[in-house]
């Protein structure tokens, strides 16, 4: 059974359908990504699955429809969402942003655990540990919103457009660590208008336009496809 199921999923904002007859999977392990052009329905795809959203048709994570429970129980099942906007508390430090991830776990030393992976994963954040998220960059700010997420030691991470508006240097330090990530067995759907990014660790993709999935296959179909 896929960990995360979209069947006919259509979502509304007053008369503009963002998005109509979305059907998705994603199988344990796997790095799914949802390509598509601004104002496709990428967010409010993310929006509807962390359960921010009502819609019609059927989200299932892990077996449960995602309307009968709560965002924070989604959450602490290991359904784990990294926004686009990243959240950040700006005047608390690297480290206190990260602690913020792990606030509902309740074993130390598995935090603790965390700390270390998250820090070694982002060598850029172990060094500004105690520095104030306001005064980093923006890609520094941006992994730190993803060693943020994984405090909470996700099963499946949902990324909205983690390359967004940064340095080529810096999308290379997101490619490493999303492939370790993938390496320790993370399922995670990636959300990008950079296709070049999705296509580059996702295996298999699902083209998004005008809230409608108008292409799917595997990252060579998709490619070959072009
Ligand atoms: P993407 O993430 O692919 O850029 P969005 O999910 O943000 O796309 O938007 C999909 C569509 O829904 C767009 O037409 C957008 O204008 C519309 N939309 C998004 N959020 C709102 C909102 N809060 N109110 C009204 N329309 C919205
Ligand atoms: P699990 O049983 O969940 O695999 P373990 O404690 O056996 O946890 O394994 C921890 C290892 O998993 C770490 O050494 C690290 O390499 C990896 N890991 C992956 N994601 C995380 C995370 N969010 N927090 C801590 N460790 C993680």
């Amino acid at each position: 059974m896929p960990v995360l199921q979209l069947e006919d999923v259509d979502v509304s904002y007053g008369k503009t359908q963002a998005l109509r007859n979305v059907s998705l999977e994603v199988e344990e392990g796997e790095i799914v990504g949802v390509i598509g052009p601004n104002g496709a329905g990428k967010t409010t795809m993310l929006d509807s699955i962390a359960g921010y959203k009502e819609y019609s048709g059927s989200i299932t994570y892990d077996g449960t429809e995602v309307s009968e429970t709560s965002s924070g129980k989604l959450v602490n099942d290991g359904l784990v969402y990294c926004t686009e906007d990243r959240d950040l508390f700006p005047y608390f430090t690297v480290h206190e942003n990260l602690q913020m991830g792990a606030q509902f776990r309740s074993d130390d030393g598995a935090v603790q655990e965390s700390f270390d992976f998250v820090y070694d994963l982002f060598p850029r954040l172990d060094e500004r540990r105690d520095q104030e998220a306001q005064t980093m960059s923006g890609g520094e700010q941006q992994m730190l919103a993803l060693g943020r997420a994984l405090m909470s030691d996700p099963d499946v991470l949902m990324l909205d457009e983690p390359t967004l508006g940064l340095a080529p240097v810096i999308i290379d330090d997101i490619s490493e660590a999303l492939e370790r990530l993938q390496d320790e067995g993370l399922t995670i759907l990636l959300v990008e208008q950079n296709s070049t990014f999705a296509l580059r660790h996702a295996e298999r993709l699902y083209l998004l336009e005008q809230g409608s999935i108008e292409l799917s296959g595997t990252a060579d179909e998709l490619r070959d496809d072009d």
